[in-house]
């Protein structure tokens, strides 16, 4: 199923947009040629040039096109979450009938992304990128803040009372509690009733990828509006904290990607990290274009066996789970942004601090959005809403970063497939494999 996703997600760099004057033919070409990302850029451009030359005016069109957006986004998180994290619990379910492999692979995905997602919280903690930040942001609603913020609250919320209602009400936190749950379940009733509830919920979760995938063909015309309205209210000012942001996620991730991986990869796998790295470059430059690893993946797997010397039984494993469940860049990004807007709104008095518990709960719901996340372009942004719902926080924060997350989304999707590749390796090492060609000292 990943590697059909992945063969599908790499139409999502061939945007499709309307016709203008040019022949269809030639458009055609010069749409491809540009490419999401060169869309998205000239969203973000326009915006910005239209907000400042036209000003308030432009409110008008560039709010509702926000707004259509972020409410398109909103739609399709509910059966997104659900279908996506039923049906990778499932598939890990299933992995834990492989034994010993299968339970180092699950404590390798969450360690290092748990030591990602801490690297990204000292960081902002220490910057504080958006405490006194100008944003433009609307002011919060009294009714989100409200809500207990005590560890037990928070925990006691966890729980659905009705998973429907809290579907209804868009409480993610309790419907992943029931995912999770579910998912566990779900593998345990094998016969004929079990396994076409199983697909049918595979098949929702591929029809779900379908439609997020067309709505993020809309981001070029969301970043128009969202980033117009923002410069139409406040200047360019948003823009200064929003590279102060980047800058903490990126520094971040290098952290994580030159320091904390290498370390795991030489010292619990005996692996050399420079010619581990050699050997998976050209996966890494093509997650790095195309912010996609389920697109990226056939050549992860590829460079993992023919380049780094991995088996095919470890490595069709590891990888093709590692591409949706194991995301350290991700669950970075989702910790630091919403610490970036948590710090906005306590510096401007509308949010209580931060506290031990709610941090907890960022790193938390940041794991499960990054499991959740699909391998796909901006999936990130769209499980933010998981993480700024937990503490709290209204979705408005997600049309802001937009601004600045096509280059992170490259970034962040470089580090996930870093971060799977090592840990196939580790894996290999640790299993007596004696095909590794990347092993330290040789
Ligand atoms: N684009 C990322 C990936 O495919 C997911 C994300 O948006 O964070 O790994």
């Amino acid at each position: 199923m990943f590697l059909t996703l992945a063969g599908a997600s790499v139409a999502v760099n061939s945007a499709v947009f309307p016709a203008g004057t040019i022949p269809a033919q030639e458009e055609g070409a010069i749409v491809r040629k540009i490419g999401l990302t060169g869309w998205i850029f000239i969203g973000i451009l326009l915006g910005a040039a239209c907000g400042h030359l036209i000003g308030k005016p432009l409110l008008a069109v560039s709010q509702p096109m926000g707004t259509v957006f972020l409410t398109l986004l909103k739609m399709v998180i509910v059966p997104l979450i659900l279908s996506s994290i039923i049906t990778g619990v499932a598939g890990i379910g299933d992995t834990g009938r492989l034994g010993r492999m299968g339970a180092k692979t699950l404590v390798y995905y969450l360690t290092t992304s748990l030591l990602a997602i801490l690297t990204g919280l000292m960081i902002v903690n220490l910057v504080k990128p958006g405490v006194g930040a100008e944003l433009g942001l609307a002011p919060l609603k009294e009714e989100i803040a409200a809500e207990g913020t005590g560890v037990l609250d928070i925990l006691l919320r966890m729980i659905p009372e009705n998973p429907v209602q809290a579907a209804a009400e868009g409480r993610m936190l309790p419907l992943i509690f029931f995912a999770i749950i579910f998912g566990v379940f779900i593998t345990r009733v094998e016969n004929e009733t079990g396994r076409p509830v199983q697909s049918f919920i595979a098949g929702v979760f591929e029809v779900m990828m379908k439609m997020t995938r067309f709505i993020i063909h809309l981001t070029p015309f969301g970043a128009f509006g969202l980033v117009g309205s923002i410069v139409a209210r406040t200047g360019f000012a948003p823009f200064i904290p929003l590279g102060k942001y980047a800058a903490c996620v990126v520094a971040a991730l290098a952290i994580h990607g030159c320091l904390t991986l290498p370390l795991l990869l030489r010292f619990v796998g005996g692996i050399n990290p420079v010619k581990h790295i050699k050997a998976m470059a050209p996966a890494l430059m093509t997650a790095f274009s195309t912010a996609s690893s389920s697109a990226t993946l056939p050549l992860t797997m590829e460079c993992a066996e023919a380049r780094a010397g991995v088996s095919n039984r470890t490595s069709s494993f590891v990888l093709p789970l590692g591409a949706t469940v194991n995301m350290d860049g991700t669950a970075l990004y989702e910790c630091v942004a919403v610490m970036f807007i948590a710090q906005y709104y306590f510096s401007h008095g509308q949010h209580d601090p931060l506290t031990l518990a709610q941090q907890t709960v960022v790193v938390l719901t940041a794991l499960l959005a990054s499991i959740g996340a699909a391998g796909i372009p901006l999936a990130g942004l769209v499980m933010m809403s998981v993480c700024l719902h937990a503490v709290g926080l209204p979705l408005a924060g997600i049309g802001l970063i937009l601004a600045v997350d096509q280059v992170l989304d490259m970034c962040r999707t470089t580090i996930n497939v870093w971060s799977d590749s090592c840990g196939t390796v580790i894996i290999a090492s640790t299993e007596g494999e004696t095909g590794i060609k990347v092993r330290a000292g040789r």
